[in-house]
């Protein structure tokens, strides 16, 4: 049962809080005492709300903005990409190694659990082709305005503009409780506290890693802090003259110092004015984030025939230029390759000259033009900043959160989730789920 004000004050807290009675009582904002605060109105805040409200607590919601679900409504480019059908082994490997912690997580919401929850809300749901799942409008404001309507129904209150500043934290070091959050209104009391304030990425929507030190000021580890699923800057002027161009199927790595390519993702890549974005680019960002700061010179490297053998091109061009001698080198490249790029290929130093005729290549010139087709280079500079990011990398790790309740194994009655976790997938949905299956895991598992 919730205690009342009057509880709360009668009990062993009382002499705890001598020092600062008279700053709590002039602050306290209202003398209310909530079963629950959660921090953040984003993914996991609404659903670990709701998921609380419905088992009959009363749970404040402390936003700092003046939005709920912000994040949600511009997710998916506005579509909302809210879970992936990958089966649930494929779905937690793609977390990599820190995903493990999700088996627990998972087992008790999942995809199902999520699609159903929706559905009660009117929010139907689609798998495209390549498991992405979407909700039927293809409009991200209806999961948004459904998990408004989820985490209000059981009688919640938001308090919008109303950043959480600190958590107030009863006890000695051995044995801390939750007394309450504190905002720059005052106090407001509560038994437990979900931080739910996401992490540093799209900074310009509110998400400035507040809750990163909070939680430091409260004992926990943060782990470094890094920009996730963000694009690659190259200094390149070539790239402005691509900007635009978007190509469905390529494998991107990032080659180090050493001339070694350290990682690769293969899917659909954007040339940008200032470098390369699209999902392949933004999903190796996630293995670039916390290494490339410390490379000299790291490369983007484009493989644009993927899956045919270096051996297996050479032979191709071998073939055509004995087919069409006198057909020009670029509009043969024209033939698989969008105009702009055969000419970005053939204006990089050292030829082939693209008004060659085939017949004309040498040995030579055609090794040089099949290794162009299999690892095309682009300087990079690094990856763009947290204002660009769709996650962040680095959090609170895992030994320090309970997966069963995700509660704080350092502080009683506080429970972490979302992007505050030192977790983050790749693209196709798989953060949103993990956003909303740890928000209701927490929502789920507060004293009632
Ligand atoms: C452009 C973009 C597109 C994306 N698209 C997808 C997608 O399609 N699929 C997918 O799976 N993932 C997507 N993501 C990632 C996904 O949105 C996040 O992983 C997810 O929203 C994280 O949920 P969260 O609840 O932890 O944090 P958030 O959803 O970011 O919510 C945090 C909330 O806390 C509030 N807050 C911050 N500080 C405080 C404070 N001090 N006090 C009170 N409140 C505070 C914020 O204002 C915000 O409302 C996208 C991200 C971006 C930036």
């Amino acid at each position: 049962m919730r205690p009342s004000t009057s509880v709360y004050l009668k009990t062993g807290m009382k002499p705890l809080l001598r020092r600062r009675d008279r700053t709590l009582n002039n602050s306290q904002h209202g003398s209310e005492m909530w079963d629950a605060i959660v921090c953040g109105a984003g993914a996991a805040g609404l659903v670990s709300a709701g998921r609380a409200g419905e088992r009959g607590l009363r749970i404040l919601i402390l936003e700092k903005t003046d939005i709920a679900g912000s994040k949600i409504r511009i997710s998916g480019n506005g579509r909302c990409n809210l879970s992936n059908a990958a089966p649930l082994h494929d779905f937690i490997e793609a977390f990599g190694q820190n995903g493990h912690f999700l088996y627990s997580v998972f087992h008790r919401f999942f995809r199902d659990e999520l699609l159903g929850l929706l559905g009660r809300l009117g929010v139907r749901a689609k798998t495209e082709p390549d498991g992405r799942i979407f909700p039927r409008s293809d409009n991200a404001a209806d999961v948004a305005n459904a998990l408004m309507r989820y985490a209000t129904q059981g009688g919640c209150e938001i308090r919008y503009h109303e950043p959480a500043q600190d958590i107030v934290l009863k006890g000695s070091s051995g044995h801390r409780e939750i007394c309450g959050v504190r905002t720059p209104r005052g106090l407001y009391r509560a038994s437990a506290v979900i931080m739910a304030t996401g992490g540093r990425s799209y900074s310009s929507l509110g998400t400035t890693g507040d809750g990163y030190e909070i939680l430091r000021r409260s004992g926990h580890t943060i782990t470094p802090l890094h920009p996730a699923l963000a694009a690659f800057v190259s200094d390149a002027p070539r790239c402005r003259a691509l900007e635009g161009l978007s190509l469905p199927d390529v494998i991107l790595s990032l080659r180090g110092d050493g001339g070694r390519d350290l990682f690769s993702e293969r899917g659909e890549i954007i040339f940008t004015s200032s470098g390369i974005s699209g999902p392949a680019a933004l999903n190796l960002s996630r293995h670039a984030a916390g290494r490339i700061e410390t490379m000299r010179r790291p490369e983007l490297v484009l493989d644009l025939i993927p899956g045919v053998s270096a051996e297996e091109v050479e032979r191709r061009i071998d073939e055509g230029c004995g087919r069409s001698p006198r057909r020009h080198l670029v509009n043969y490249l024209k033939e698989f390759l969008p105009s702009r790029l055969a000419v970005d290929i053939l204006s990089a130093r050292g030829g082939p000259d693209a008004a060659k005729k085939l017949g004309t290549l040498s040995c030579a010139e055609r090794r040089t033009l099949t290794r162009r087709l299999k690892a095309h280079l682009f300087p990079c500079r690094g990856i763009r900043g947290f204002s660009h990011a769709m996650t962040t990398r680095g959090g609170v790790p895992q030994e320090e959160i309970d997966p069963r309740t995700m509660e704080s194994r350092l502080v009683a009655g506080l429970y972490i989730t979302g992007e505050l976790l030192d977790m983050d997938g790749p693209t196709g949905g798989y953060n949103l789920q993990a956003a909303f299956s740890t928000g209701w895991l927490a929502g789920d598992s507060i004293p009632a």
